[in-house]
This record gives structure tokens, sequence and C-alpha cells, in this order.
């Protein structure tokens, strides 16, 4: 049993031990060069390697077809929100977008700054309660379909890919990019903030279909267009060097370990652990999301009924145990666990032995 400190948090998430000492070892003089990779120029060579291995593993690990492009921006989560809309509205400023929780709706307000934005379904009562995409109101002629495959504040994760009739279909993987196999040949677009499974903040990601590039709004900044920075081999200006040096790490670690099969086999084994502690509570513990779109990467449950008081000493003790950031999102409440790679099956055997205890103890 682990009785290290465990980092449950949802973003920025736990990074890999190994990538943190690696990065601790470089950092004062990266392999070839006498100094610091966050003091090297963008325009060197050591630095064209460290982008390109980057992206060519990245590709590698998610099957990235020949016609897309890898693109690394800056402005993490909400940067990616306007910059979809600004690089893919340009043809008729129609969007359609899936509201399922906090994030999807921040990214379709952020989109209504440039364009019409249509609701392809009305807001469910329970986020958790997707509807089916049969049913589904997609505008023929919209520029594309917005949808977040796991809504980390809610712990919501689609079981699906919806079929958007031809639209192009645009995807927000922040929460969990990394953890599922996926057939990328089914969107026009993927994007994720790295903070959560593959490193740290400053750096969004953005696969893309090469006939989808060269439709920015003219107001859309260079460093966010997507055509102009993937020209540059996204060295527009000057990148996110470290974010980018320590992505690309991460990349590394997750190949060593088995790449994308074994992050799902692990992402489905410590989400099934956790969520049969839960359900077999006797309601001690409760789930708010319905069984077939809970989140592997996302785990929030309430404990008796909101009882407030308990869950604050429930994080008290779990804090006392060495586990952190358990608290859920302050627009939700209750309790999130976050089980992003990085996190071990023993840290979540750890976790439940804690809350097995904690349940008998206030049951
Ligand atoms: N999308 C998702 C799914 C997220 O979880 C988050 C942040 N937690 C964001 C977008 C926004 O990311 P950022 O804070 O980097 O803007």
């Amino acid at each position: 049993m682990t009785t290290k400190p465990i980092n449950f948090g949802a973003g920025p998430g736990k990074i890999p031990e190994d990538v943190l000492k690696e990065a601790q070892q470089e950092f004062l003089a990266y392999e070839g060069i006498e100094f610091s990779v966050t003091e090297l120029s963008h325009r060197s060579d050591t630095y064209a390697k460290i982008n390109e291995t980057a992206q060519n593993d990245l590709r590698e690990l998610l099957n990235v077809p020949s016609n897309y492009k890898i693109i690394f921006l800056h402005g993490g989560g909400q940067g990616l929100f306007a910059a979809v809309a600004m690089n893919l509205m340009g043809k008729n400023k129609i969007a359609d977008y899936a509201v399922t929780g906090i994030w999807s709706q921040v990214a379709a307000n952020e989109a209504k700054r440039y364009g019409q934005v249509n609701l392809v379904f009305p807001t469910p009562d329970n986020p958790g309660n997707i509807p089916e995409p049969s049913t589904w109101t997609i505008t023929s002629n919209a520029s594309y379909v917005y949808y977040c495959d796991n809504e980390t504040i809610q712990g919501v994760e689609y079981p699906f890919i919806p079929d958007t009739k031809g639209v192009p279909l645009v995807a927000d993987m922040s929460s969990n990019l990394m953890t599922r196999k996926f057939d990328i040949s089914k969107f026009g677009v993927v994007i994720a903030a790295v903070q959560k499974n593959l490193g740290t903040a400053g750096l969004g990601i953005v696969i893309i279909r090469e006939d989808l590039l060269g439709n920015a709004l003219d107001i859309c900044p260079s460093i966010l267009n997507f055509k102009q920075v993937s020209d540059y081999n996204s060295i527009l200006n000057t990148p996110p060097i470290f974010p980018i040096y320590l992505h690309g790490k991460v990349l590394k670690w997750v190949k060593k370990l088995g790449g994308l099969e074994a992050m799902e086999n692990e992402s489905k084994r410590k989400s099934q652990l956790l969520y049969s502690v839960i359900d077999s509570s006797n309601d001690f513990y409760q789930s708010t999301v319905p069984v077939n779109t809970r989140s592997r990467t996302n785990v929030t449950f309430r404990i008796k009924d909101k009882n407030e008081e308990l869950e604050s000493d429930f994080l008290k003790k779990a804090e006392e145990k060495k586990m952190f950031q358990l608290k859920g999102h302050s627009l939700v409440g209750g309790i999130r666990v976050s089980l992003y790679n990085a996190i071990t099956y023993e840290d979540v055997e750890y976790l439940v032995d804690f809350m097995k205890e904690f349940q008998s103890n206030n049951a």
C-alpha cells in the first residue's frame, strides 16, 4: 500500500513521477546543451527536435491519419474554444453545439461571439442524460457540430461518437484524450488542453483534418489561426516550450507503459473499482450520473444525500491520509476523484480502503 501523497486533482492533474524526476534532472542543463530547456531558443535545432518528436509520438499513439495536422497552440482549453469558432465559422457563421455540462456551455458561449450557435438538443436536467444521437437536430449547413467528450466538472463521458450526417464533428477531449482508443477519422477536429493526462498547463493540442484549414474569420489572431500556425509547424512565434517539452516526456512514458491500449485497460480497471465501491455502499456514496454516461476519468459523487458536513470531513480525513484535491468543483459540490493516467490502480485501492473505513465510521 502506498503512503506517498496522491494528487487526485482534476487539472492540473498528476504527472507521472518518472517524468517529473527526469525533468528535474535535466532542468539546469538539457541534453547536448549547457543550459536549461526553458532558456532554449525556439529557432534552435534542439527545440525543432523536441517539437517534432512530440508531434510524431502523439500521431503514433493516437493513430492519427496522414491527412490530419497536429498543432500546438497557446491559450489552454478556453483559448481552443475561441480558436475553434474563429477558424471554422468562416464559411457561413453557423455552428451546432451539444451542451451537456459546464465546459460545452462555456465553449458555446464563446462561439456566440463569432456567429450563430444552434443547440442540437435542449439542455438535459441531468447532464448525464445525453439524448440519443438520432434525436439531435443537426443544421445541415452548419460549419461544424461541437461536443465535449468528457465533462470534467459533472463527470459525464460520451459512450458513443455522434453521427453528424456529414457535418464536421469537433470534440473537446481535454480530460479523456489518451485514455481510450477512438477512430479519429470520424472527427473533423479534436482539441485538448494538456494539463490532465498529457502534461502541464499552457498548451493546447489541435488535431485537424487538412481540408478544414483555411476558413478562419479575418479577425482571428495569427497565433490562434490553425492554418498559419500549422504552416509554421507550430513555431509561428515563441511556443510554450516547457509545456511542449514536458508533454513529449509524458508521451514517451505512455509508450513505455504500452501505449493507448494499456492506458485504456488501466482506466477501465481503476474506474470500475471505484464505481463498484460507490454502488455497493448502500447509498452512503451516491453517484450523480447514470451508469452508461459515467466518466472513467472524473468520478463524481455525493455522500449521504448531499451531507456537506460529512463531505468536508471526508476531504479532511482524506488529506490526513495524504490524498489531495478531491473536492468537487464549486459549481456542483460533493467529491470528485480524477483518475488520470498517472494515477495507479494501487492509488485507487488505497482510496477505496479509506472510503470503506470512512463509511463504517459514519454510516
Ligand atoms: N475543457 C475541459 C473538458 C476542461 O476540463 C477544461 C478545464 N478544466 C477546459 C476545457 C478549460 O481549460 P483551460 O483552463 O486550460 O482553459
